[in-house]
């Protein structure tokens, strides 16, 4: 018998992304940061990545805090 038994590795989370800020003076995102919260304070996991899904995806425009990264 030659079978490679390679034994894949699990797959590893290894380190999250950082979770994005609200933006300020967003409600939006300050509802959704909120929501995040309780989500945690919950152990929903999945919730709290739901919350950082939508506060990433939220479009603010032209940003004037950091112009040297385009998101
Ligand atoms: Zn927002």
């Amino acid at each position: 018998m030659n079978s490679p038994t390679t034994m894949d590795p699990a797959p590893v989370l290894g380190l999250l992304p950082p979770e994005p800020a609200p933006v300020a003076g967003c409600e939006t995102c300050l509802r959704l940061a909120r929501k995040r919260q309780a989500a945690r304070a919950a152990g929903n996991g999945s919730g709290v990545s739901d919350c950082n899904v939508l506060i990433r995806a939220h479009p603010h425009g032209p940003r004037r805090e950091d112009p040297s990264s385009p998101a």
